[in-house]
């Protein structure tokens, strides 16, 4: 089957070269590491490292290291290594070693034979440590661990020097060898550096080096009693290891003067520079390997890989793929500040990575039987039901039985239907996907009144052609025949807890906010051709959602499957449908088996569009008045008046704005890709919010950057154009004094590139606009901040 290759893990290392074959965005990391390159520094070389502690399993916050790290070193033509920083025994183990690095190469990245461990240091760690011994630079301290807190003071006020500060070079050396010997219980000593108790970055008034640990290293056994601290083990590292950018988060900011410290003291090979970047966090999650670890722990969740964690093995056991993790990490790109990601990009990655590989398939997941009156008693036809819609261009179809019963989705049919119900109800019509139009005579019900079966009669010369009369058929239903399909476990996964910020509260423990409804698991019914699929392969259920076949519990025989992500995103239209139009962002969790909207099979094909506008005379006038009087392309005429609602939506955003050309351009461009999983006319928005927006555009209120996100925040939350803008604060700057003030302040805290640029070193122009976007935090019109930045490195000439 035509799936088969396309979910080949062996992909995985052609889609990472391939990504890496693309241009990148740049990011302050890029500035510096561009600089450093042009400026010949640090041998013209690229050298990162992925550094984790063995102590619990990756997630998706790593994951955003390890594709910044490995794609850095891929574009430059670098190296990464990958090196576990196990200098704590006690918490780290085997089992994560593995783990991680089967994590790593699932991403898609490869360490090639740099595969290191701090713990094969530790014998040049030690000399090292005696070299600052006897340059006077390190000491051992035998103060309680009480004392060395007290006497190091607080922000405000001084540490105290320790009684043992002045040892001499030779009982320093004597006490730290007899450490190192086991002579000492844990505590009773540590090394510190000898650097200054009054120093204003507390880290730096006297610093631990080691401590003593009687524990088992998972790697070095009983060798060692002592252990390096990060501070001191990880500069080191990085130093024997020629990195030549050591990649860190914010919090280790403070910590770089203590890294640059330790290097100026000894002979090390090279002296890496420590760059800080944002760590992520996503709502609706936890990051901490702590708290996952409790989660696992406590069996909150079925393991490290369960499919709602957010570590990468459970991603992968959910069905994602690398691509959409790494395709998550170059969208949210890397930056300064922290901030909490929404969860609904990871979403939608994901969606966009399974929509190429995943064949579409019909299960039914909550089954109401259909009998089909006049359908013969032992016909079966067989229907030849393609694999891929148009706007996928891959090739396949599978045979699908039909007969006399058949299932449909329970939610699908109303007794009594709301407005604009396109599905069944009594007396009405619908399309059974890949084959004929039913109309529903008849509900059945049990003693207690439930509704058990439907009898439907079947219009039989409508199999893939609309009624001869011309009537009009609007609902499409997936289904499955009772006498071919197979039986299947269907886990619905969603969010693993029901508010954005689970640990955003400290007093409150964070597994109350545990989503009970994480996972539902349904007895449902698939179509016959997915008998014996094996684990790990992924489908999309035709209006449910994406699949895959569980890789740990799922048998051919007995098929088990996961749902990876809704068609759209669902939650957010809940909650805001729950919360009213000022939903909250902790709007609480929506239930979960609630009747979806009604939904529409995607957007009209091109034949369709021209068959629309042959039905409809209004259609076909706008595709003439799009083109001659609007000034529009065919192809944009054809995409806007081949379908009523998208046509509708188009005509109310000229209403908000009168700007035909670009309204049309957002149409077709941006808002396009969202309508292939839900109708334009099911957005939690309309037409004349959208021109509003795009008006904002094109009146330069707002950049086109930030024009997406609003676009991005309406798709997920509908809302107000202007108050999103508001809210956010994405006006544009390009009030000049404010934009000119902006580049003052870049050239005064660059005056080194203000110089060489000034000298010649013309490339260095991007890194100042670079400086100057990231100072207006992207706001900046870029072309008024071109000119008046090339004015200002002009003078002072
Ligand atoms: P702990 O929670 O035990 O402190 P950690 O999450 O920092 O651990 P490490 O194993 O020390 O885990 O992390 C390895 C690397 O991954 C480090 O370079 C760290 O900065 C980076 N990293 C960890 N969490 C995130 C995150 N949320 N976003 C980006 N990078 C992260
Ligand atoms: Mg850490």
């Amino acid at each position: 089957m035509s799936s088969t290759s396309s979910n080949d893990p062996s992909s995985v290392a052609r889609d990472a070269a391939g990504a890496a074959a693309a241009p990148r965005r740049s990011n302050f990391i890029r500035d510096i590491i561009d600089r450093d390159l042009a400026a010949g520094k640090r041998g013209g070389q690229v050298v990162t490292r992925f550094p984790p502690e063995p102590n619990g399993y990756l997630h998706i916050g790593h994951a955003k290291s390890i594709c910044l790290n490995f794609g850095l070193a891929l574009d430059y033509g670098g190296r990464c290594h990958l090196r576990f920083d196990d200098t704590n025994p006690e918490k780290e183990e085997v089992e994560y070693v593995d783990s991680i690095q089967a994590d790593v190469r699932w991403l898609g990245f490869d360490w090639g034979e740099h595969l290191h461990f701090a713990s094969d240091y530790f014998e040049q760690m030690y000399a090292w440590a005696e070299q600052l011994i006897r340059d006077g630079k390190a000491y051992v301290d035998s103060q309680s661990r009480e004392q060395i807190r007290e006497n190091r003071g607080s922000i405000y006020e001084p540490g105290k020097d320790s009684p043992y500060r002045d040892r001499s070079v030779d009982e320093n050396l004597d006490l730290f060898r007899r450490m190192r010997a086991g002579e000492f219980a844990d505590g009773e000593h540590v090394l510190r550096a000898r650097i200054d108790m009054a120093a204003p970055n507390m880290l730096l008034r006297d610093p631990l080096l080691y401590r003593i640990k009687h524990a088992h290293h998972h790697r070095t056994g009983d060798a060692w009693c002592i252990y390096p601290m990060y501070d001191y083990a990880h500069c080191l590292e990085d130093a024997i290891e020629h990195v030549t950018h050591s990649i860190c988060t914010l919090e280790f900011e403070e910590n770089r003067a203590l890294y640059d410290w330790i290097l100026d003291q000894l002979p090390v090979p090279a002296h890496p520079q420590q760059i800080e970047f944002a760590r992520l966090s996503l709502d609706y999650t936890v990051m901490s390997k702590r708290k996952l670890l409790e989660l696992v722990r406590d069996g909150h969740v079925a393991g490290w890989d369960d499919p709602r964690m957010p570590t990468i093995a459970g991603l992968r056991r959910r069905g994602v793929t690398p691509k959409a993790i790494r395709d998550f990490a170059d969208m949210i790109g890397v930056a300064k500040a922290n901030s909490t990601v929404d969860i609904g990009k990871l979403e939608f990655c994901i969606r966009e990575a399974l929509n190429p590989i995943a064949p579409r398939v019909m299960a039914v997941l909550d089954p109401l039987k259909v009998t089909l009156t006049n359908w013969p008693e032992d016909r079966v036809d067989t229907l030849d039901a393609a694999y891929w819609p148009h706007d996928v261009p891959n090739e396949g179809a599978r045979p699908v039985p039909f007969g006399r019963t058949l299932y449909i989705e329970r939610d699908d049919f109303a007794e009594v239907p709301p407005k604009k119900w396109h599905r069944l109800a009594p007396g009405a019509e619908v399309r059974l996907r890949h084959a004929y139009v039913i109309r529903c005579d008849e509900v059945v019900r049990d003693a207690a009144g439930q509704v058990t079966e439907l009898r439907c009669t079947v219009d039989l010369d409508t199999r893939g052609a609309d009624p001869a009369d011309g009537r009009k058929i609007k609902g499409t239903l997936h289904w499955v025949s009772a006498a071919h399909a197979v039986p299947a476990e269907v886990r619905l996964y969603d969010r693993l807890f029901s508010v954005p910020k689970p640990d955003g509260d400290p007093e409150v423990d964070f597994k109350t906010h545990l989503n009970p409804e994480s996972l539902v698991v349904r007895q449902a019914l698939v179509e016959p051709s997915l008998a014996g699929t094996p684990g790990d392969q992924r489908f999309q259920f035709e209006r449910q959602g994406y699949f895959v076949t569980d890789a740990v519990d799922s048998r051919p025989d007995r098929l088990v499957f996961n749902r990876v992500v809704g068609l759209r995103d669902s939650w957010a239209k809940l909650v805001a449908a729950e919360a009213g139009p000022q939903a909250a962002p902790s709007a609480p969790a929506p239930r979960r088996d609630k009747p979806a909207a009604p939904k529409e099979p995607a957007g009209p094909r091109t034949s369709e569009r021209d068959q629309r506008r042959a039905e409809s005379p209004e259609l076909a006038a706008r595709f003439e008045r799009y083109q001659r009087e609007l000034g529009l392309t065919r192809e944009d005429a054809d995409v806007l008046s081949g379908d009523p609602a998208v046509s509708a939506f188009f005509e109310a955003a000229l209403l908000a704005h009168d700007g035909p050309k670009t309204v049309a351009n957002w149409l077709v461009n941006e808002l396009q890709r969202e309508l292939k999983e839900r109708p334009i006319d099911q957005l939690p928005f309309d037409g004349r919010a959208f021109g509003r927006l795009v008006a904002l555009v094109d009146r330069g209120a707002i950049a086109t950057p930030a024009g997406k996100e609003v676009l991005a925040h309406l798709l997920a939350h509908g809302g107000d154009p202007e108050a999103i803008v508001r809210e956010r604060g994405l006006e544009k700057v390009d009030d000049r004094g404010a934009l000119e003030a902006a580049i003052a302040t870049v050239l005064a805290d660059n005056p080194d590139e203000v110089t060489r640029y000034r000298g010649g070193s013309k490339q260095l122009f991007g890194f100042f606009m670079g400086q100057v976007m990231q100072a207006t935090r992207g706001k900046a019109d870029p072309k008024l901040a071109k000119q008046l930045l090339t004015e200002h490195l002009a003078q002072g000439r």
